[in-house]
């Protein structure tokens, strides 16, 4: 299922195809494009008419439009190991960060911060293009470039909120030397997309870090979070959606007459309340393990029950013979710590992604039966995936979204501009 139909950029984001990732604004050399967060979508490009009106340059490298989950994979290794449900994949490992405060701290076990720092400290590389939270409006996320240790730790951890971490693609391609880059799977095909246009991006993206992802939750989500936690807007110090432990809580640090406080909710409670707040894009996403990057991590979520207690570890999934020398080349230098493992391993922790990855198919159809636009994605096996349900779960969701469609009245554009 390839089919898009989207011919202008201006209409990627009112189909609620757009996933913020900020691609546009890098792509664009005459400054046409500008970022706003939608509180109750995400981030959102603007586009000067005066400049884009007839340019589609962005359109080409839009994530929300399109997606190749072969694009990254090097040429001579992408017949070797493909698998439907997790992608173009050279090797598994489940492990962490070998620094016991970075796997703590970290999300699940701090393997990408490790990599990243071994990257900045061993290789040379520049600085890590990646998300932390905006110091004066926690609640929200902002664009950063981490040049040391404590800039790595301080923006590590998964935020359950927009980021637009493609907005400084610039900062790399102008780089004196190559950079990490991480962001969501998404943002790292984005990315991929625009360094095939671009040889000095292409040259300084270092390696390009990925996580799994089951969608992005709007800002009002994490303020709906914050609220029921009894706390104002304004007397908001810092927001972590987990870590401290695996998977860890979410928790509001409280300033004002209250200052000191902390107030908590699970791990398993807070993302269950945020999932309602994903968008349409991300509910139609087979992408959601990362497929174009050199390195994926995800939580190893078939470890975590069976060893409470334990401070965190990721499934690792090596994409390209870059992320396999770098890998090596971390742990040779005692910055990770890994055991292999196999694809079945990566399924296991995986399954409620997949899960809803085998859904797309249906998903689509439903979609497309009621003339919505969706987006193309090539490489995948989505029809295959769909078979594997029962015949209920897959009228269900191809009926299911076609009624959530109508009654959302997502088969009109959104008044976004
Ligand atoms: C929106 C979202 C959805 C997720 N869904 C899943 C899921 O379905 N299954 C699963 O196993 N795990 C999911 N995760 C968690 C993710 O898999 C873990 O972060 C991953 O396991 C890596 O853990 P770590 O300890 O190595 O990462 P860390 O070392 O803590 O580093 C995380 C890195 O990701 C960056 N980052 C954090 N949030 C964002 C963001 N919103 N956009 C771009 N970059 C960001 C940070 O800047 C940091 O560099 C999700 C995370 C996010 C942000």
């Amino acid at each position: 299922m390839a089919v898009s139909g989207i011919s202008r950029i201006q209409d990627v984001a009112p189909w609620r195809l757009c996933i913020g990732c900020g691609a546009c604004v890098a792509a664009c050399t005459r400054g046409g494009v500008t970022l706003h967060n939608v509180e109750s979508e995400g981030i959102r490009p603007r586009f000067d008419p005066s400049i884009c009106r007839n340019c589609t340059d962005c359109l080409e490298i839009c994530p929300g439009n399109q997606f190749d989950r072969y694009s990254r994979s090097d040429p001579s290794t992408r017949g070797l190991y493909k698998s439907d449900e997790m992608g173009p994949l050279l090797e598994v490992w489940v492990g962490s960060a070998a620094d016991p405060e970075i796997r703590r701290q970290c999300s699940s076990g701090g393997m990408i911060s490790a990599i990243a720092l071994y990257c900045l400290e061993k290789e040379g590389m520049a600085f890590v293009l990646h998300s932390g939270p905006d110091p004066e409006r926690p609640w929200l996320n902002r664009t950063v470039r981490s040049r040391s240790r404590e800039e790595v730790l301080a923006n590590s951890g998964s935020r359950y909120a927009p980021t637009s971490v493609c907005e400084d693609l610039g900062g790399i391609e102008r780089s004196d030397r190559p950079c990490v880059f991480i962001g969501r799977p998404c943002d790292a095909a984005a990315a991929d997309m625009l360094a095939k246009r671009r040889p000095d991006l292409d040259r300084n993206l270092g390696i390009v870090l990925s996580f799994c992802c089951a969608g992005t939750p709007s800002t009002r989500g994490t303020l709906d979070l914050i609220q029921s936690l009894g706390v104002a807007k304004e007397d908001v110090r810092s927001v972590r959606y987990r870590g401290d432990g695996w998977p860890g809580d979410f928790r509001v640090a409280v300033e004002g007459a209250k200052r000191g406080e902390e107030r908590r909710m699970s791990y398993g409670v807070a993302w269950g309340r945020l999932t309602k707040y994903v968008g349409l894009r991300c509910r139609i996403c087979p992408h959601g393990v990362g497929d174009v990057s050199d390195i994926a991590c995800g939580d190893a979520w078939h470890r975590h029950h069976a060893d409470e207690g334990n401070p965190g570890e990721s499934i690792v999934l090596v994409r390209t013979p870059r992320g396999r020398e770098i890998l090596k080349k971390a742990m040779d230098a005692g910055y990770v710590r890994l055991t292999p493992t196999n694809e079945g391993a990566a399924i296991r922790a995986q399954k409620e992604l997949l899960r809803k990855h085998n859904e797309v198919f249906g998903r689509l159809l439903g979609m497309r039966i009621i003339g919505v636009f969706t987006p193309r994605f090539l490489g995948f096996s989505l029809f295959r995936n769909w078979r594997r349900l029962s015949l209920e779960h897959r009228a269900r969701s191809v009926l299911g979204t076609i009624q959530r469609v109508l009654t959302r009245g997502l088969w009109r554009k959104s008044k976004l501009k």
